[in-house]
């Protein structure tokens, strides 16, 4: 599914309006076009620091892993975007989602919900929906319960 047309939101999830113009052009591209093109912040060298916030990343992945059907999933540390506020990026039907820093510090208590969210965008090409608190495209005023966003989360794979 692709869809097309631009919302602000603040603070938001993802860019998800952004790389459906990529999945139109091409699907395989390598990270430093989709991040030059999007303005979304460079993937972060891997030291200490990026694997121990990658492996926060993992660690929700495979929590869920076994709910659903998932492939396996690249994950990318970047840095904060240069424009916007966006803790999250994924492309559609490609398997892979970015997560900027700054939301590892900024909104620690969301990571586990926002990760599901972008899975939900790179595993089932699912886009936004302004009603469902999962798949919507800002962050709600306090953290999702956790198993509330697993359950959510799985209707996407049904
Ligand atoms: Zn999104």
């Amino acid at each position: 599914m692709i869809k097309l047309g631009i919302s602000i939101y603040y603070p938001y999830i993802c860019d998800e309006q952004l790389k459906t113009l990529y999945i139109m052009s091409s699907r395989v591209r390598t990270y430093d076009k989709c991040n030059k093109a999007n303005g979304y912040g460079k993937n972060l060298k891997m030291n200490d620091g990026t694997y121990a916030l990658r492996r926060q990343v993992m660690d929700v992945i495979y929590e869920v892993k076994n709910l659903v059907n998932l492939p396996r999933i690249e994950v990318r540390i970047n840095e904060r975007p240069k424009k916007g506020n966006s803790i999250g990026l994924a492309y559609l039907n490609a398997n892979i989602i970015y997560i900027p820093e700054h939301l590892f510090v900024k909104y620690p208590a969301y990571v586990f919900e926002v990760v599901l969210h972008e899975i939900v965008h790179a595993v089932t090409g699912f886009g936004h929906d302004d009603k469902c608190p999962l798949m919507r495209p800002s962050i709600g005023n306090k953290p999702m319960d956790k198993d509330k966003a697993i359950k959510l989360f799985q209707t996407y794979f049904k």
